[in-house]
């Protein structure tokens, strides 16, 4: 199950729609809330989960540390400095929490310097690691795209 947002606790602060990676979270304009508009792209990577300060999304458990899980919601205690996984099961009886340290950094600490990051070398491109990139970076309709063939930039490390 990808995100969902509880509409009544969701207070439209917008967290969720900065941290997703696949730029899926996005602001009702007319309800001021948040909802995913592409449930199948979701990677279901927890990313807006652990930032709403709401506690307003749940998604679905992976198997590994909840079987038969039916949603997961994350609540984050700063000054406990733990996070808390509260996993709801779908037969209904069970209702698990796990605490867990945070590790993640201070919101906007850390931001990758991307433009001194060296291009990846043709080498490095053919390597068997990147056996599938081509076909996604598009090399094969016509060279490689960079972020400027593309009319983008990088500005403080985040593209635009
Ligand atoms: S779980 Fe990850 S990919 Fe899915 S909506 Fe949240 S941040 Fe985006
Ligand atoms: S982070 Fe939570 S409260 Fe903020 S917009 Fe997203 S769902 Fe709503």
């Amino acid at each position: 199950m990808p995100t969902f947002v509880y509409m009544t606790r969701c207070d439209g602060c917008g967290h969720c729609v900065d941290i997703c990676p696949s730029d899926i979270m996005h602001i009702d304009t007319t309800y001021r809330r948040a909802y995913n508009i592409e449930p199948n792209m979701c990677w279901e990577c927890y990313s807006c989960v652990k930032a709403c300060p709401q506690n307003a999304i749940d998604v679905r458990g992976y198997a590994d540390f909840a079987p038969l899980g039916h949603s997961v919601r994350a609540v984050r205690d700063e000054e406990k400095g733990v996070i808390a996984w509260r996993i709801k099961f779908r037969n209904g009886k069970k209702d698990l929490s796990l605490l867990a340290p945070i590790t993640t950094k201070p919101w906007g600490k850390y931001i990758p310097q991307l433009r001194d990051v060296p291009a990846p070398t043709q080498e490095q491109r053919d390597s068997q690691y990147l056996y599938n990139e081509p076909k996604y970076i598009r090399m094969d309709d016509g060279g490689i795209h960079t972020l400027e063939t593309n009319g983008l930039k990088i500005v403080e490390g985040v593209q635009y």
